[in-house]
């Protein structure tokens, strides 16, 4: 079942497929196009990349392609893209290949950062100093704090595009500005896997140095990644190997994949706007909630819509939600069902804070879908109220 094609009342109707999925940002599902890139590369063109004959050439001119073209959509040159197995690694790559552990070095974070840079971050804490930004209710990197935490002794800053949670997006051109003013050698790694290909990027502009990707969020298969590397010589390898991918990811290059994953972007950047209007109406019914509770900004990414709503908890409700076949996600999908730290950093009020749920939003959603699910939304809400007595 493809849900892409699902846009079409009239073929959901005839289909009598009834799932409503909001839950986007975990993963989408993958799009018909992608799949035929796939099949095609894995059936004509399934030779090693590396090889020097004829069935080599053939996989190495579409990694070329493929290469090309997530290059163009990022405005970059095809050497500065280094696709991995996933946004985890390009992460991993971009922070443990840069920290130089010295004790009179610092990097500076964020604490509403995916754990795939929480995690190596904190790693690091025995060998450099991790300083971490001050956000505000919204998530938004406190750029004061920035002014004062940057130094001359600063290796690396990493700062999230669009968070996962709670989809606020970083004013990314005035955090490069201050970052390279105060020091020009600080690398500026950004985490866009929420908002490549779905809200405006500049890597000039934003003078990014390493910004990471990932394909399951736009249509693409789950496994496969890509690092931007402004300058891929200034990154140490992390893994030792054929010294494939510039030797900084090595292994065998999965071609079928990649090419999947330049296809779902081009597609995800035409689309660009397209969720608008659904995230408008999304929001417009969620304000007739009682006692709910919007946690995005207003002006978030229109893919990601948090809520905190008060007298529920989040499971409890996208369990009664998944009875009529209708999806979405408490918190982040990555950190199951243990206590966020996003929340947590942003001050989310105890009153709603077990409450809140995501609805992340693709471009195949249609308003009806918006407007059919916030109306089970919130009969499922006073079912769930009734039953505990909140409220
Ligand atoms: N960064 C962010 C912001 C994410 O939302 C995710 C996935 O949820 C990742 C990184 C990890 O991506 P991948 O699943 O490709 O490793």
């Amino acid at each position: 079942m493809y849900v892409y094609s699902l846009r079409r009342p009239e073929v959901r109707e005839a289909r009598k497929e009834t799932m409503i999925y909001f839950d986007n940002a975990a993963t989408t599902p993958v799009r018909p196009e992608v799949i035929d890139v796939i099949e095609s590369c894995l059936r004509d063109d399934w030779g090693n990349p590396n090889s020097l004959h004829r069935k080599g050439h053939q996989a190495q001119k579409r990694l070329d392609e493929a290469r090309a073209v997530v290059a163009s959509l990022l405005g970059a040159k095809p050497t500065q893209i280094v696709f991995t197995s996933c946004a985890t690694e390009s992460n991993n790559i971009a922070i443990f290949g840069t920290i130089k552990p010295r004790r009179d070095a610092n990097v500076v974070t964020t604490p509403i950062e995916h754990e795939s840079v929480h995690g190596p971050m904190q790693k690091m804490k025995k060998d450099i100093e991790v300083r971490e930004l001050r956000v505000d209710r919204y998530g938004y990197v406190d750029l004061a704090d920035l002014e004062r935490k940057v130094d001359a002794n600063t290796q690396l800053v990493s700062i999230m595009h669009v968070n996962n949670e709670i989809g606020t997006i970083q004013d990314l051109v005035k955090i490069g500005k201050i970052v390279k003013r105060i020091n020009p050698r600080a690398m500026f790694h950004v985490d866009g896997v929420q908002g490549f290909c779905k809200v405006p990027l500049d890597l000039n502009a934003e003078k990014i140095d390493y910004y990471a990707m990932s394909a399951h969020k736009i249509g693409g298969p789950k496994g496969v990644g890509a690092l931007y590397a402004r300058d891929q010589k200034k990154l140490e390898p992390i893994l030792i190997g054929g010294g494939q991918e510039f030797g900084i990811s090595p292994g065998t290059q999965n071609v079928a994949y990649s090419c999947a994953f330049a296809k779902a972007a081009t597609l995800q950047k035409d689309e660009m706007g397209r969720v608008d209007d659904l995230r408008k109406a999304l929001v417009a019914d969620i304000e007739q909630i009682d006692g709910a509770h919007l946690i995005s900004p207003e002006d978030s990414s229109p893919y990601i819509t948090s809520v905190g709503i008060e007298g529920i908890k989040g499971e409890i409700l996208l369990h009664y939600m998944e009875q009529s076949e209708m999806y979405l996600s408490t918190g982040s999908a990555c950190s199951g069902s243990a206590e966020s730290h996003v929340l947590k950093a942003i001050g989310v009020p105890d009153s709603y804070r077990d409450g809140t749920i995501r609805l992340s939003l693709q471009t195949y959603n249609t308003i009806e879908e918006v407007h059919a699910f916030t109306k089970v939304l919130k009969e499922n809400i006073d079912t769930i109220r009734s039953i505990i007595g909140g409220r």
